[in-house]
């Protein structure tokens, strides 16, 4: 039988058909006015897409380039800082930071759940230049409460930049940026908004920008002044990933087209979709036996399945893979074989949830031997779908 390829993967995430055509046809060169116009459209769109009046500077970098941008551009050696870790991702920023000669405080949640918020606001003192976060770990699939943790900050040390990744959170996750005053928030193309990697973007507050200018630490192409002096003229210091450019632009205007040509609604339309999904194959998934990895803060972003004993995620994802050209993705680094992660953000829908749920009910009979009836993942995940459109 004919098996289309599915990629259920956290980034990259399956691609919008309009962004690759735009793609295909992005053929003009950075330095002339059909570019400046491209570009300067997507920094208005990528701005009420991310909820934000500050400037959000575009670079030619995957994700990662824009979280080593924030700690290069914000900090000095011997800053103090504080990460806040509970999965691989968190486990980066504490890599870049020391990369960058600061010296970190870490607070370590368990893979799995979130931070104690109690214990954040023990170890966070007024001489932290910054606190490091995710908004959303990709590696466990938990949610960090950003808004909660931004409170704190201000309660606590109101002069600490926050710097939140939402590399996964953005398009998943509701967050009032500069209502809860994030001085930094990270977001890149391979996750919700439906193009490949390539590029990253990030949202900065005044007084971050106000801090760039006494930091200390190197920067020559991650230089985040010098990219906001060409956006102001719809460029970039150097070449930019102009197809990608395009794609983000064609990807915008789909998601504003949601809503009527709203990018705000179609934003929240966005997230409700990845909140739907999320919440049906939480509840498939249960109702299959399997169990939840992070049952406790699940993000919308992906959910993560924990294998039962003796099954080991990296050959029941083979099997997932052989049967039925299904992509999800297995734990990284030691949680590998011990559970499948299935992405919700971007362009999945309802369709491809319920597929997905369905060739777990195949592979829990048939490979795992397990004693489960067909449709009964499915008809959890329909109950999730139905009452969520009643809303
Ligand atoms: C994907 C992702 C990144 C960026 O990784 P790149 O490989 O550089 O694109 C960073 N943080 C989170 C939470 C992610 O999901």
């Amino acid at each position: 039988m004919i098996r289309k390829v599915r990629l259920y993967t956290p980034g990259p995430t399956p691609l919008l058909p309009a962004a690759q055509f735009a793609m295909a046809s992005a053929d003009m060169h950075h330095r002339t006015q059909e570019f400046r116009t491209l570009f300067l459209k997507v920094l208005a769109q990528l701005k009420v897409f991310v909820g934000t009046k500050n400037d959000v500077i575009v670079l030619s970098a995957t994700g990662t380039g824009a979280m080593e941008a924030s700690v290069a551009n914000l900090t000095s050696p011997g800053d103090k800082v504080l990460v806040l870790t509970a999965g691989k991702f968190g486990e980066r920023w504490t890599g870049i930071v020391k990369a960058f000669n600061c010296a970190p405080d870490v607070i370590t949640a368990p893979y799995g759940q979130t931070f104690d918020l109690a214990e954040v606001r023990k170890a966070l003192k007024p001489e932290h230049k910054a606190i490091f976060v995710q908004a959303t770990e990709t590696s466990t699939g938990v949610r960090h409460d950003v808004e909660a943790l931004a409170k704190l900050r201000n309660e606590v040390a109101p002069n600490t930049l926050l710097i939140v990744d939402a590399i996964t959170g953005l398009g998943t996750t509701k967050f009032d940026v500069d209502g809860c005053g994030i001085d930094v928030l990270i977001g890149g193309s391979q996750k919700a908004v439906m193009i490949p990697p390539g590029l990253s973007y990030l949202a900065v507050s005044d007084r971050a920008w106000a801090a760039m200018e006494t930091s200390k630490n190197p920067r020559y192409y991650f230089d985040l002044r010098k990219e906001r002096k060409n956006a102001v003229k719809g460029e970039s210091a150097y070449t930019p990933a102009v197809a990608l450019i395009a794609a983000l632009g064609a990807a915008l205007d789909y998601i504003a087209n949601q809503a009527g040509g709203d990018m705000a609604a179609g934003r929240d339309a966005l997230i409700h979709n990845a909140e739907t999904n999320a919440a049906a194959t939480r509840a498939g998934l249960q109702a299959l036996g399997f169990s939840l990895f992070s049952p406790t803060a699940p993000s919308a972003a992906c959910t993560a399945m924990a294998v039962p004993e003796g099954v080991n995620s990296t050959e029941l994802i083979k099997v997932i893979k052989k049967r039925f050209a299904a992509a999800p993705t297995d734990g990284q680094g030691e949680m590998a074989g011990k559970m499948v992660r299935i992405a919700h953000l971007g362009f999945f829908d309802y369709m491809d949830t319920i597929a997905f749920v369905a060739a777990m009910e195949h592979v829990a009979r048939d490979t795992m031997k397990q004693d489960v009836a067909f449709g009964a993942g499915v008809a959890a995940a329909q109950k999730v779908y139905a009452d969520a459109k009643a809303v």
